[in-house]
């Protein structure tokens, strides 16, 4: 199909485009790529001031991926894949975002990038058959397709503890840490929250604080990183055969090329299961722990708990205090229910005269004063408060663009008041022309993203260009088609234990949030199936006009 160019054009206060997408991260970077090579006019919009999304916005110490870099990269045009080489297993958040800002330059992208401009609401015009974006910061934008690029984990959660305001001292976000870093020498320090991001930043805050007060409310089990050169056995694997690797981990479980696993946990013997998890615990490797150790991990109560067993062993190993070491085990949800995390001597860090562990099942928060932060328990003076608690997931950067109207008026916080509904996790009925990528209802934050945001990306450019080439100007998926999805969902989250956990994933971490849960369970490849059959069929589930 040849491409046809189309142009932005200005009118008046309104840009005029075929294609609206918010945000400059791994997602609206590939977005603005392809849609330019398939021959549509597109703006991005993004409120930061420069590519990156997550990685513009994440500068905390000790900020990496948790999928090692390799597997975390763009696949789309092997000379890219070619001309850059990752430094580190899991590199650290600057080489990232010189990579993303390096894509950037390679494709000659921001130049219809507008940063610095925050998308506040969308409307469709039913008659004119186009969205229309207001914008704070200069024109707004009238678009035939609307995409949200907006990303899962890009909304910080605002704090809910009383008295923040009260607080003198410096308080800072880990999901929006100051460009220039931040001086805690000689300070002391509070951290809040114990996920991937306080677990990273942890250890080298306690470096540098005078002392580190940390406050738990829910123990992650995180993982050994063993950072380094990328291990010899990935590299040759990877190197051997660049395609067919890719390849793989786009039909695989969570988006890294491994088999699926067959031996179930009660076919292991005692020593035969230690074997497999000393082998996994030391090569560092989060997703060989998630899914390779036995096939009935995910699914099955039992077989999981041998996993947090040994892995409660190994917390005893390192943390000298019992009482400290009990604190940071889990044992409140199943292993993988809740995203683990990669530790860098998180707890070992523990074991430091000047570091204090405060667990909040214990003596919760009662305010946070003017000199720090009062417990059930003690008083804890502070200079500096970092909060280290999280994102609004998967729906917080949707629902911000408020309000999101669709077809007759009709809200999208309306739509979703008991939890998100979609098709696919793409879709949702009644928003003509709206896709999201990543979006609740697809694998998403359960995948390696790199592999999930591509296969979006390719799946709605590839439909559009379908769409304009067949004479058609919408696309929207019918109520059948979502009502079904959600019964797909909810049918596979059953045959995992997700639902026995309450997280991120469930919108638990949110005061007041529905709780569902929002990715899909069943598979990278699984799901990439179904959205490539909706295409052979037709398009199953879609209304075209
Ligand atoms: P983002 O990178 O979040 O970009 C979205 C952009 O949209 C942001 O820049 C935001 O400013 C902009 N935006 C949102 N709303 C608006 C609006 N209304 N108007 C204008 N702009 C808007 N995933 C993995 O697979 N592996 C990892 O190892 C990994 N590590 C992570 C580590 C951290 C600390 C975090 C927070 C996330 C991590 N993730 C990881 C998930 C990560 O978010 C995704 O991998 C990926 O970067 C998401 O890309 P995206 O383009 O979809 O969204």
């Amino acid at each position: 199909v040849a491409a046809r160019s189309s142009e932005p054009t200005n009118s008046g206060t309104t840009q005029q485009v075929d294609v609206a997408v918010v945000g400059a991260g791994f997602a609206g970077l590939y977005l603005l790529h392809r849609l330019r090579k398939a021959g549509f006019s597109a703006v991005v919009i993004e409120e930061a001031g420069d590519v990156g999304g997550t990685w513009y916005w994440n500068r905390y110490p000790g900020a990496r991926c948790d999928i090692q870099t390799i597997d975390y990269s763009y696949t789309f045009d092997p000379e890219l894949d070619r001309e850059w080489t990752w430094s580190e297993k899991y590199a650290t958040q600057p080489e990232i975002l010189r990579y993303f800002g390096f894509v950037a330059d390679r494709y000659d992208l921001r130049r219809d990038i507008r940063f610095g401009t925050r998308v506040k609401a969308a409307n469709w015009d039913d008659a004119g058959e186009r969205w229309q974006l207001t914008t704070d910061n200069g024109t707004n934008v009238s678009c035939r397709y609307y995409i949200m690029a907006t990303g899962c984990l890009s909304t910080p959660k605002p704090p809910e503890i009383d008295g923040v305001k009260d607080f003198k001292g410096e308080i800072y976000f880990t999901g929006r840490w100051p460009h220039d870093g931040v001086n805690l020498a000689g300070k002391r320090v509070a951290v809040i929250g114990t996920g991937s991001s306080g677990i990273q930043s942890i250890p080298l805050i306690a470096e540098q604080a005078a002392h580190l007060t940390v406050f738990q409310r829910t123990a992650s089990f995180a993982l050994p990183a063993h950072n380094g050169p990328a291990p010899d056995d990935r590299k040759t694997y990877f190197e051997a055969d660049r395609a067919a690797y890719r390849e793989q981990a786009r039909w695989s479980l969570a988006g890294v090329p491994y088999p699926q696993e067959m031996a179930v946990s009660w076919q292991l013997s005692d020593a035969e299961r230690r074997e497999r998890f000393e082998k996994a615990w030391a090569a560092g490797d989060l997703v060989h722990i998630l899914t390779q150790l036995w096939a009935d991990q995910a699914a099955d109560f039992d077989g999981n708990a041998l996993i947090g067993k040994l892995i409660h062993e190994k917390i005893r190993a390192v943390v000298k205090d019992p009482e400290t070491a009990a604190a940071l085990s889990p044992n409140d949800h199943p292993f993988g229910s809740k995203r683990p995390c990669l530790d860098t001597n998180y707890y070992a860090t523990y074991n430091r005269p000047n570091v204090t562990l405060v667990n909040l099942r214990q003596e919760p928060i009662k305010a946070i004063t003017g000199s720090g932060i009062v417990t059930d328990k003690r008083s804890v003076d502070l200079d500096v408060i970092v909060f280290a608690t999280g994102f609004d997931a998967m729906t917080g950067a949707i629902m911000a663009v408020h309000p999101i109207t669709g077809r007759a008026g009709k809200s999208l916080s309306n739509v979703w008041a008991q939890g998100p509904q979609t098709y696919l996790g793409l879709t949702v009925a009644g928003f003509p022309n709206l896709f999201m990528i990543t979006g609740p209802g697809s694998p998403s934050v359960l995948s390696n993203m790199a592999v999930s945001i591509e296969q979006h990306v390719d799946w709605v450019v590839d439909r559009l260009a379908a769409l304009r080439d067949a004479g058609f100007t919408t696309m929207e998926a019918t109520e059948t088609a979502q009502a079904g999805w959600a019964q797909h969902m909810a049918d596979c989250s059953m045959l995992t234990l997700h639902r026995l956990a309450n997280t991120w994933y469930t919108g638990a971490n949110v005061p007041g949030k529905v709780q569902a849960l929002m990715p899909y369970t069943s598979g990278v490849g699984p799901y990439r199936g179904i959205c490539n059959e909706v295409v052979s069929r037709g398009m199953l589930g879609f209304r075209l006009t």
